[in-house]
């Protein structure tokens, strides 16, 4: 066998697995394989039990009552994410001790309100003109992993909640992936307002940003995934190029970033899946959490 078979064996190989393990962990239909690839049977998941319901999350700022009318009125629940009748159930969730011991989530939770309430209805750069809501942010105020994105969509901006379009849904299969709840994990913005035209002012930019320092400062998460360009930018460095950060521990005022692909790309990209797996592994090792499907093989 030639060195460049073998190397290109060897990719096609690493490329298979990697798909593979998405599509077991996520039940992620969307991935891309290799040409002719034919995945396995799903048979270890068809028979897991669904997670138990999960208690209430702590939210740390509410949305307001007209999006939480919209929210209630929302069917079906832009959070959930739907399934076909033949999908896998979800995997088992790996119950981590996610709260430190001796922390509470109350003062925490106290100190976001009072950021919320300094944001107020906020109008210091020009997104405040084209939104329907500020989303500041939403999750366990004790979250030891955070999701910052770019900025709000429009259902998003619609709810005023973080992740609740069709990326949203995608992310919370992440999440899910590993091992974690959607409400064990914090969600959040560079930019709290919509930008219409999806190109976020780097006026804005600079007027957000320490909103969301100050929202991770009061959090604390063991790491923040970055997700995407902006919020790698805001958060690690202005020039860095993602292709070349992806997948890296950053240490920068006192939080521990890892930067990676927003799900927006993912799904324009399903290829890039393999990577962010790859990353959000990197993630799980380094906060001690175990894939479902890796504890059921014990
Ligand atoms: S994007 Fe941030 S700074 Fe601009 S109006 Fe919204 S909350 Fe204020």
């Amino acid at each position: 066998m030639s060195h460049t078979v073998g190397h290109a064996l060897r990719a096609w190989v690493r490329a298979a697995r990697g798909a593979l393990e998405w599509h077991l962990e996520t039940g992620e239909s969307a991935l891309g394989v290799p040409d002719g690839f034919r995945p396995p049977a799903l048979g270890a998941f068809a028979g897991a039990p669904r997670r138990p319901a999960a208690p209430p999350p702590a939210a740390p700022a509410a949305p307001s009552a007209a999006a939480q009318a919209r929210l209630q009125a929302a069917q079906p629940d832009p959070v959930a994410e739907p399934r076909p009748a033949s999908a896998p159930a979800d995997p088992p969730v790996v119950a981590p001790a996610l709260i430190p011991a001796g922390d509470g989530a109350a003062p925490r939770a106290a100190a976001l309100q009072v950021l919320r309430d300094e944001i107020g209805d906020c109008t210091r750069c020009p997104l405040a003109r084209g939104r329907a809501e500020l989303v500041f942010g939403w999750g366990s105020p004790t979250a030891r992993v955070a999701f910052v994105g770019d900025g709000p969509g429009p259902a998003e901006d619609a709810l005023g909640v973080p992740f609740v379009g069709e990326s949203g849904a995608l992310l919370g299969r992440m999440i899910r992936a590993m091992g974690l709840r959607r409400e064990d994990a914090y969600l959040c913005y560079v930019t709290k307002c919509r930008a219409p035209d999806g190109d976020v002012p780097d006026v804005a930019v600079e007027t957000c940003s320490p909103f969301l320092r100050a929202q991770l400062a009061r959090v604390r998460p063991e790491i923040v995934v970055a997700l995407g360009d902006l919020p790698t930018h805001a958060l690690v460095d202005p020039t860095a190029s993602l292709s070349r950060v992806r997948g890296q521990f950053f240490e920068r005022d006192g939080l521990r970033v890892l930067p990676t692909f927003h799900p927006d790309a993912l799904l324009q990209s399903p290829n890039l899946k393999v990577a962010v797996w790859e990353d959000l592994k990197k993630v799980m090792r380094a906060l001690g959490l175990e894939a479902p499907r890796a504890k059921g093989r014990r």
